[in-house]
């Protein structure tokens, strides 16, 4: 049975008498199946599962949809019963923040290398906050190991300067993309499309695709290869890319003409007011 705790102080009396390793899954809630196969990774390789439910403000730009964002514990609850999630910890933000205000709050300040590219772009401070969230967490649950989806990629290496720049002994699992039937990556923001901008989301994944098959057989390198994602992207109506990039697997860095192989390809891409992520590795 899952117990639903909002407190440190029960969260901490909980995990005196858990049995260790503990494994930890950080969420923003609403949660899918992308979200179950971390659990289901994390159940197989640890004997306690604490998961948290925490929509963290910091993380979140001012025209961003922090207070749009789809919450429902109940269902979240329920959810974590089924797939035997030991104790979910869903705090308020006063738990988390005992500042007096967010203005008052030390941000964590990921280095630029990490920050300044991809979805750090347009996304300012969002890493940042972030890393934030997750030390205090990491503090609090004190897990041996972190799952995390390789959906949110570039979050999977900040979250790895995090732990080696404050040397904390957690080991990262990093969890392969969930998802929907017609390739869409699944998201707590799926929910927000319609039915029409719902089916042209699979068009992402599709141009991800394309790139990547044209540089497997050989013919384009990965700057072409984008090109033809992009090009196969333009004929859609309805999806406005916001960045589409190759980078290498070692560190994110772009990568150059000769690369074939250890990179990935990346996505963001808005369809209607919904921005949505995804990428596929080429190794
Ligand atoms: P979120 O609730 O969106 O903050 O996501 C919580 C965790 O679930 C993050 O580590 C995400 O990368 C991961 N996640 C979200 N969607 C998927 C997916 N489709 N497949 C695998 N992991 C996912």
């Amino acid at each position: 049975m899952t117990k639903l705790i909002k407190s440190i102080e029960d969260l901490k009396n909980e995990l005196t008498n858990a049995s260790k390793p503990v494994a930890f899954v950080p969420t923003m809630g609403s949660l899918h199946n992308g979200h179950i196969s971390l659990i289901n990774k994390a159940k197989k390789e640890n004997k306690t599962v604490v998961l948290s439910v925490y929509v963290n403000p910091l993380q979140f730009g001012p025209s961003e949809d922090f207070k749009s964002y789809p919450r429902n514990l109940n269902s979240d609850h329920e959810k974590c019963v089924s797939s035997g999630v030991d104790i979910l910890f869903a705090p308020e933000d006063r738990e988390i923040y005992p500042e007096d205000s967010f203005e008052n709050i030390q941000l964590i300040q990921p280095p630029a290398v990490l920050t300044s590219i991809l979805c750090g772009k347009t996304r300012v401070n969002h890493f940042a906050g972030v890393v934030t969230v997750l030390k205090r967490l990491f503090d609090i649950v004190e897990p041996q190991s972190v799952y995390l989806g390789e959906k949110d990629l570039q979050q999977v290496y900040v979250v790895n300067w995090l732990i080696k720049s404050y040397n904390l002994q957690i080991k990262i699992n990093p969890c392969p993309i969930i998802r929907e039937e017609d390739g869409l990556a699944m998201s707590s923001r799926n929910l927000y499309l319609t039915e029409g901008e719902r089916k042209i989301a699979s068009n992402i994944y599709k141009s991800l695709k394309i790139a990547r098959e044209n540089v497997k057989i050989g013919i384009f390198t990965p700057s072409k290869a984008v090109l033809e994602g992009l090009i196969f992207l333009s004929k859609i109506p309805g999806i406005k890319v916001e960045y589409f990039e190759a980078r290498s697997k070692d560190d994110l860095n772009e990568v150059n003409k000769d690369t074939m192989k250890d990179f990935y390809f990346l996505i963001a891409a808005k369809i209607g007011n919904v921005r949505l992520i995804d990428n596929v590795e080429v190794s």
